[in-house]
């Protein structure tokens, strides 16, 4: 007998974790969402990251464990798959210790710190050295990263899992134990994996109020500046952030943003916008041309998405729900990408789990 298992959200969360199980022939999956690789909504974080692996875990936690170990998928993926839409660019990483206390220094306090965990897991990590780096820099560092299109990225996994058997249907559910009814089996799923992201602070029979939006709004650019480049603050505001990163494969230029906390606002403030090009250029002046200022950018659109963000870190962990068995996969704020595949391998041994105890009661 197949092992029924449902994901429930197609966005990397959900698709990570159906790429991984469908992997195996005995697992029958349905990847059932309300949205889909394509679409672009405010309750979909997906489309709107950068992406990259900039890690912010701190060590020790799993959270670091998770993103140590997708780098060596995404690195691989990397090579093998050029049709994937990631490339591998360096990032060069700016520390000034004045934004320690504020939103986007705690958030970006592990990344930033000299000597971090991750020196050990990307290639050629280096320190810049202080006679190269601007006076208000307290360190700073450049790595080996990656950048991924995610407008290409997220249907290539979807290509994967149906290659492997999956099947994607479009469905919204106001409860969760209803998804085990809706496998393409016709027969109830043996367990729902949840990767509903922000949604399961409302979804019925999860409700989790830990879940918060750290709001991230961005412009997408067709200039290109090079490397990567993140810093740990700004002066115009704590919550305010400073990043860039060209997609792979023509996939334009994010330039970034905002992490703003229990900020729910759907469209761009033009304000914010100006903000972000401003910064932007004055970090990288090489974005437009000699002389020129926020109108040598082209723009081809602003954007806003809600990272879901989970007091506590994201929840991956077994349960049950009105006798339907779940594992949690949600709650990856502004790190879902390079934790996908660190937390989406924990989520299928939490399924193998619910699967062994049910082959286990038949006997
Ligand atoms: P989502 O992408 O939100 O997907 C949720 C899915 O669940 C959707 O398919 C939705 O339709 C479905 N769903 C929800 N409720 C229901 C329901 N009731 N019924 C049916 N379906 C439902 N991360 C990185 O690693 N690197 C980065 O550089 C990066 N940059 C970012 C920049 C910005 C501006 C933003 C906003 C985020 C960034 N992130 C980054 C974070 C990353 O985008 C998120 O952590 C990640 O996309 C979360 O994915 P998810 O699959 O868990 O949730």
């Amino acid at each position: 007998m197949p092992n029924k298992i449902v994901v429930l959200g197609a966005g990397v969360s959900g698709l990570t974790t159906a790429y991984l199980l469908s992997q195996d022939p005995e697992n029958q999956i349905t990847v059932l969402a309300k949205h889909m690789p394509g679409d672009y909504d405010i309750e979909y974080a997906s489309p709107w990251a950068g992406a990259n692996y900039m890690p912010v875990g701190k060590q020790g936690t799993n959270h670091h464990a998770w993103e140590r170990d997708t780098w060596p998928a995404l690195k691989e993926i990397t090579e093998k798959y050029p049709e994937a839409g990631i490339h591998f660019l360096d990032a060069i990483i700016y520390n000034r210790k004045k934004d320690q206390e504020t939103a986007t220094g705690k958030w970006f306090s592990e990344l930033v710190q000299p000597n971090p965990w991750y020196k050990d897991v990307v290639p050629d990590f280096r320190d810049i050295p202080a006679s190269q780096l601007a006076p208000e820099i307290d360190n700073g560092q450049i790595f080996t990263s990656v950048c991924i299109n995610t407008a290409v990225y997220l249907p290539w996994l979807v290509g994967q899992c149906t290659k492997n058997g999956a099947v994607f249907k479009r469905a919204v559910f106001k409860h969760i134990a209803d998804a085990a009814n809706a496998h393409h089996s016709g027969q109830k799923a043996d367990v729902i994996v949840n990767c509903t992201g922000l949604s399961s602070k409302f979804l019925g029979g999860v409700c989790d109020e830990n879940l918060l939006p750290a709001r991230g709004q961005i412009v997408v650019v067709r200039n290109d500046p090079g490397p990567m480049i993140g810093l740990s603050g700004t002066d115009d505001g704590e919550d305010e952030a400073l990043y860039m990163m060209t997609r792979a494969a023509g996939g334009g230029t994010i330039l970034g943003g905002s992490y703003q906390k229990h900020n729910w606002d759907a469209l761009p403030d033009p304000n914010l916008a100006n903000r972000i090009m401003k910064r932007a250029i004055a970090i990288a002046p090489q974005l437009v041309k000699e002389g020129e200022g926020i109108e040598g950018l082209d723009i081809i659109r602003h954007g806003v998405g809600l990272r879901p963000l989970r007091e506590g870190g994201p929840r991956v962990e077994k349960d049950e729900v009105a006798g339907v068995k779940i594992v949690h996969n949600y709650g990856h704020g502004g790190f879902g990408y390079q934790a996908s595949f660190g937390c989406a391998e924990t989520a299928i041994s939490l399924v193998k789990e619910v699967l062994q105890n049910k082959t286990r009661a038949k006997l």
